[in-house]
């Protein structure tokens, strides 16, 4: 047995509604000691991701986390110990190792990160991880978006929908983003060059988007549901394509959820709507690590990192995404 103690969030219950702090529970244990092929992880940070709220509660696209079992989460952090031939002691890795401080692994699904002082390791769980992957491929490979074309993106200043919206203008698209608060809005016009914004909390979606897209909207990156995606629908040109990234509207939903009643116009407009996982492109990572590192050198896209510190406020940093108090890709500093 090692000296060290971990320190754990467990699930205790499945969540209904919001997270709740009975949602989980707080356990210590000492770190075991390694065997041969393992190796112990510090862990750093800790990636919250709104997908967290769906894998506490039922099976997704990954089985549901047990009752009892550290929750499942992505994570950052350097190599304490090793008896694994892959990975050295000081190595930076990230993974699902859970919200936990310490953990013993055999190495399977986790990522080496590059050795390079300039990029913060924040950075490899929003521009350069998941959060990149997702929003370049969601819009690029999804959308087949063309210079000229209007696209919306929802969400639009959280961590992917303002990578998307950057990723719009970059390719020459006029870039609409609807956001929750005057200061996103803002944020997302004045810093990140959007043509215009829409507060879906004080202005009406339909009407706003009226006036912003005086053409049609071409391209729809869908990152909330709801009656957002229903005022979008009413509004898309022929041949749209919309791709269904995330519904975040619906993920604390304890009743199914009304709508959109504006599917039909699918058919009317011979428009495509797809969904898709960003674990689909995992082995094209590189060629969108490349390109998006070269628009950061250029300083034409822009990210920012919500960092909350210790791992004791996990559980309640969280329903920062739901109540859409973070400011950009959120993390947990342990
Ligand atoms: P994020 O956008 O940084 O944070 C979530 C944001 O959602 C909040 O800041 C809030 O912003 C907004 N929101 C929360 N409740 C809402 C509601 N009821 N109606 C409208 N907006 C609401 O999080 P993210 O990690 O970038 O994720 C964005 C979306 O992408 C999520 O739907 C997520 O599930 C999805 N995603 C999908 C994949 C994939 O592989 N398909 C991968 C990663 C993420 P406001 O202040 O604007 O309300």
């Amino acid at each position: 047995m090692t000296d060290r103690m971990n320190r754990q969030w467990r699930l205790a219950a499945r969540p209904q509604g919001t997270f709740k702090d009975s949602d989980f529970k707080w356990t210590e244990e000492p770190v075991r000691d390694l065997e041969d092929g393992e190796l112990l992880v510090h862990n750093k940070y800790i990636s919250l991701d709104p997908t967290n709220r769906g894998w506490a509660e039922r099976d997704t696209y990954l089985p549901a986390v047990k009752l009892g079992d550290v929750m499942r989460g992505g994570t950052i952090g350097v190599v304490e110990e090793s008896r694994n031939a892959n990975f050295r002691v000081g190595e930076h890795v990230s993974g699902l190792l859970g919200w936990q401080e310490y953990a013993v692994t055999n190495g399977a699904g986790l990522s080496k990160l590059p050795d390079n002082p300039t990029i913060p390791l924040t950075a490899y769980m929003g521009l350069f991880g998941h959060i990149g992957l997702t929003a370049y491929y969601g819009l690029l490979d999804v959308c087949q978006p063309k210079a000229g074309e209007t696209l919306v993106v929802s969400g639009a200043a959280g961590a992917v929908g303002s990578l998307v919206g950057q990723i719009g203008k970059i390719k020459g698209l006029r870039v609409v983003g609807i956001a929750g608060s005057d200061d996103k809005c803002r944020w997302l016009t004045q810093e990140l060059g959007f043509d215009a914004a829409i507060n879906y909390k004080t202005e009406n979606v339909s009407e706003a988007l009226k006036r912003a897209c005086p053409t049609g909207i071409d391209v729809y990156f869908e990152n909330v549901g709801g009656a957002i995606l229903d005022a979008v629908l009413a509004q898309i040109n022929i041949g749209a394509r919309i791709s269904v990234c995330g519904l975040i509207s619906q993920y604390n939903a304890t009743e199914p959820a009304p709508g959109p009643y504006n599917l039909a116009m699918l058919i009317v407009k011979r428009a495509r709507m797809q969904g898709f996982l960003v674990t689909d492109y995992m082995d094209r990572a590189q060629e969108a690590m490349a390109e998006l590192g070269g628009w950061l050198m250029q300083g034409k896209i822009k990210y920012r990192v919500d960092v909350v510190e210790g791992l004791e406020q996990t559980p309640r940093a969280i329903n920062k995404l739901f109540d859409g108090s973070n400011q950009g890709k959120l993390v947990v500093k342990i």
